[in-house]
């Protein structure tokens, strides 16, 4: 009697599991037939009280049918998994088999190329490389190259002011001062940084931007080893046939100052846009350093002399991946820096 009964469960049981289309059915199912108060639990419970040789058979037939019953159920769950994850896929959920994520791996950044190069060249030439602090003393980035305390330069206007005597430094030619206080002559170096003015930003124009200055000091250093060292590094910049000009300029901190134009990388001094059909580029600022700054630095004029240079790295930048906004190098627009 009790065998028919148990055949009677498991059929019953198994047309349950094979009609349930969901988990939640299968688990209601489960705890009907095998939870604490199930059908089959109850009649493992009521084996107690059967007579005592038909006990363990008892036991043993309705143990299997638990099993049966159980497998059964876990058959059915699994293949509502394997469902439920195929629907999730046209859904457009997880698909393991898609190729994994692209780690994108960094560029350098085009004003890192262009100062490395830069640098390269100057290195090449003797030159050591130098730095010093974006905070400066208002003695180190102006009284000392020679600019006097009414200098337009030093207008609230056009510089950022920490304390009546700390600034943001304006020029890199800082780094000169303390570089002439620290050694002595012969000097070589050149001295690349961030420098700070007040502006609005545009496509020409920064509040930040870098600068690289250079500075000689040595006996009997003139104007032509200046023209010599700046025809150099054009050259291995832009190319051999570079072509270098001096215009008559004033700088506070050089006698006699120049700026420089280069003939044109792009058309070679033709005329072309880039050079605004003139054939010339504007590039640097140059000039024999001035005896009153040496004296400040504790250089004897008279012994020694010396040339410095400063070029805006935008700029240089801006040429030589004909890039036509500055504004570019700090929007950090993924599109634009994944081109270097
Ligand atoms: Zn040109």
């Amino acid at each position: 009697m009790i065998n028919d009964r148990l055949k009677k469960i498991e059929t019953e049981a198994k047309t349950c599991i094979d009609q349930a289309d969901n988990l939640q059915e299968l688990e209601m199912i489960k705890i009907k037939y095998l939870g604490r108060k199930g059908e089959i639990t109850s009649i493992l419970r009521s084996v107690g009280s059967a007579d005592a040789e038909l006990r363990p058979v008892i036991g043993n037939l309705t143990n299997q049918v638990k099993i049966r019953i159980e497998e059964l159920l876990n058959q059915k769950i699994s293949m509502l998994e394997d469902h439920a994850f195929e629907d999730s896929l046209r859904q457009g959920g997880l698909d393991v088999t898609l190729p994994g994520k692209e780690f994108k791996t960094g560029t350098r950044h085009p004003m890192r190329i262009t100062l490395d190069e830069i640098k390269e060249i100057f290195l090449s030439m003797g030159f050591r490389v130098v730095g010093g602090p974006e905070i400066e003393w208002d003695v180190y980035n102006f009284d000392m190259l020679n600019i006097p305390k009414d200098h337009p330069a030093r207008n609230q206007g056009d510089t950022f002011y920490i304390t009546d005597r700390l600034t943001l430094r304006t020029q890199t030619s800082s780094i000169q001062v303390r570089h002439m206080l620290l050694h002595k002559p012969p000097i070589r170096i050149v001295a690349p940084g961030r420098v700070y003015r007040v502006d609005e930003m545009d496509s020409t124009h920064s509040p930040m931007f870098h600068q690289l200055e250079g500075l000689v000091i040595d006996k009997g250093v003139t104007l032509g080893n200046l023209k010599y060292t700046l025809e150099t590094f054009f050259n291995a910049l832009y190319g051999d046939g570079t072509k270098i000009r001096f215009r008559p300029h004033h700088f506070q901190f050089t006698e006699p100052s120049a700026e420089v134009d280069v003939s044109c990388f792009s058309c070679g001094g033709k005329g072309c846009g880039i050079c605004h059909q003139e054939g010339w580029i504007e590039s640097l600022g140059c000039g024999m350093v001035h005896p009153n700054v040496l004296s400040m630095c504790n250089i004897n004029p008279d012994e020694y002399s010396g040339f410095a240079f400063g070029m805006g790295l935008e700029r240089m930048a801006m040429h030589k991946f004909k890039i036509d906004s500055l504004k570019h190098f700090f929007e950090n627009d993924i599109r634009f820096l994944n081109q270097f």
